[in-house]
């Protein structure tokens, strides 16, 4: 059975939840495969899920704008909950990535340049 941490390029499994947390998506020039060298991303689902994400979390940052001079409860706990917002933003796609969605080798071109 094929495991969502092998290379798509080689098949190992270099893959662990949080070296493919950290792989990105499609959009990023991803991470090595140890075997083979090859860059991969978290591929179309892990980019369109992480679209969807920031589209959804984005829109009730926008609410909370909105409804910010509301009341009193609104006025303390704007910035804390707007706060919490762009965090999550930036991180439960990362821990989605971690378990689930298969990978692929990254369409940069520019991937393997300057390569440190
Ligand atoms: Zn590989």
């Amino acid at each position: 059975m094929s495991s969502i941490y092998e290379c798509p390029c080689c098949g190992n499994k270099t893959f662990n939840p949080l070296s493919k947390a950290m792989a990105g998506t499609m959009k990023s020039k991803g991470k090595k495969c140890t075997k083979c060298g090859k860059r991969c991303v978290n591929g179309k689902g892990a980019t369109a899920f992480a679209a969807l994400y920031f589209t959804i979390s984005f829109i009730c940052i926008v609410i909370v704008f909105i409804h910010g001079q509301d009341s009193e409860w609104w006025y303390t706990h704007e910035v804390p909950i707007v706060l919490g917002l762009i965090l999550n933003m930036l991180i439960v796609p990362r821990i989605v990535n971690g378990f689930f969605f298969k990978m692929m080798e990254t369409v940069r071109i520019d991937a393997y340049d300057k390569e440190k």
